[in-house]
């Protein structure tokens, strides 16, 4: 038996620059609107809620964005991250496939987000800003973002949606131990929650509504700034440090990758890891499959229309345009709460659209079905919504294996489950259903998209 071999990088290998795929797009992303105009929105409509720097990346044309000193200092902590070949896993599988993947796990909060978390707490600390507020689902993003605050002295207030403030009070007090607050939402601090909170009382909550409360929460207070830990361009711009590393890892191991992995939610560690090598086969005409792999249970891409709409329940945001599923939709549950969101980034939308990635929709038992396979190879437990990353791998090395045909497959491991143990138990004991969403529900809310000229 061969055992799994680990590619490090050592610590000057850090990027010094993070990948902006603006500048490799055939065709310019479509801008974000003003909902009462329907003009395309300027700085100025943001800086109530961003600093400047994190504007300027939202909208930057330059391919290679400098990764500010004191944030690779706070990258040293975990980065460079490891990238694996899984030899055990393709040993079980018996395939001739070589399946690698990079794990993001290893950053203290357990995940790919600190990637961004640590860049926006550091550019907002440098625009003075002492307080932050943002939302989380299952509580990766809140304590990404409290572990960032704590590095950079910021305060940082979290919404989190209210099933999972109930379901995971880890990933609160793991906020709380970082010293931020963490209040489930729906809440009674904001006009948004209480709008929902009159209508249904016990509302679980969602993303998009959690979104509303801290978004109003910025914009009204002067000393707040509100911070996204997917969607925006910005955040997807911080995570390349995923497939930067992974360019030159890839090359220690001596295959090019023919298929890149990602989850996707928000699109964020999807976009980490796929746009460097998007990149290449932009400029120098490599040749790479790129697939997205998100939940059936809430198929943005897969499902959605490709439309302006609010980021938002309560539509405080500007309109963008994406694959979505509606505003107002909100998904069954299901363990993956991270992927729970109606819309996907811009600019995973616009690749999809202009036929650079292909996206899949699977099933959440399928998932922990090649999770607990994962672990018992691998050895690590894979978060819930990082399993749908390996069921897609797995069926990309049986398929290989089918074929009779080598083929190199790359995923993302964007975090750990341990926070997540439930969700396996559920698993075990047959409790978790493979829910679909209401077809009526999804209809209903893409009817509701806001009108925008085309
Ligand atoms: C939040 C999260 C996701 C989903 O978010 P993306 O922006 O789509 O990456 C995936 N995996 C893990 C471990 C997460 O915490």
């Amino acid at each position: 038996m061969s055992d799994s071999v680990k590619y490090l990088l050592p610590e000057d290998r850090i990027p010094r620059a993070w990948y902006n795929i603006a500048a490799d797009l055939p065709q310019p992303l479509p801008p974000p609107l003003h909902p009462g105009t329907g003009k395309p929105i300027g700085p100025d409509d943001l800086s109530p809620l961003f600093p400047m720097a994190l504007i300027a990346q939202e909208v930057s044309t330059e391919r290679e964005v400098e990764i500010p000193g004191p944030v690779r200092d706070v990258y040293k902590l975990w980065r460079p991250a490891p990238l694996y070949r899984a030899r055990r896993l393709e040993q079980a599988l018996d395939t001739p496939a070589r399946i690698f993947y990079k794990y993001e796990g290893v950053s203290p909060p357990g995940s790919h987000k600190p990637n961004t978390a640590v860049a926006q707490a550091f550019y907002n600390r440098e625009a003075g800003v002492r307080k932050l507020s943002t939302e989380t689902g299952a509580g990766q993003w809140g304590s990404s973002l409290a572990f960032a605050g704590a590095f950079f002295g910021i305060e940082v207030k979290v919404y989190m949606v209210r099933v999972s403030y109930q379901q995971k009070p880890y990933r609160r007090v793991l906020m709380e131990t970082y010293g931020a607050t963490c209040i489930p939402s729906p809440s009674n601090e904001t006009d948004a929650g209480r709008a929902i909170l009159a209508q249904d009382p016990d509302s679980p909550g969602s993303l998009g509504i959690a979104i509303s409360e801290a978004v109003e929460v910025a914009a009204k207070n002067a000393d707040t700034n509100y911070s996204l830990g997917s969607v925006l361009s910005h955040v997807l711009l911080h995570q390349t440090v995923i497939g930067i590393e992974a360019l030159e890892q890839m090359e220690m191991a001596g295959h090019w990758p023919d298929v890149v992995i990602g989850c996707a939610g928000g699109g964020s560690n999807f976009s980490g890891l796929a746009f460097p090598f998007i990149g290449k086969k932009l400029r120098e005409k490599k040749d790479v499959r790129v697939i997205a792999a998100e939940p059936a249970a809430c198929p943005s891409l897969t499902r959605g229309r490709y439309a302006y709409d609010f980021g938002d329940t309560g539509h405080l945001t500007p309109l963008v345009k994406m694959h979505t599923l509606g505003s107002t939709f909100i998904p069954p549950a299901f363990h993956a709460g991270g992927l729970r969101y109606h819309g996907m980034a811009p600019m995973v939308s616009h690749l999809k659209e202009l036929g650079l990635i292909e996206a899949c929709a699977v099933k959440q038992n399928p998932c922990f079905e090649a999770g607990v396979a994962f672990a018992r190879a691998e050895g690590i437990v894979p978060a819930p919504e990082s399993t749908h990353a390996v069921r897609v791998a797995i069926d990309e090395a049986l398929a290989a294996k089918e074929e009779g045909k080598a083929r190199n497959i790359l995923f993302n491991l964007s975090g750990h489950g341990h926070f997540d143990m439930q969700a396996y138990a559920d698993y075990f004991s047959g409790k978790l259903e493979d829910r679909d969403y209401d077809e009526a529900a999804l209809q209903a809310a893409l009817g509701a998209l806001p009108k925008v000229a085309a």
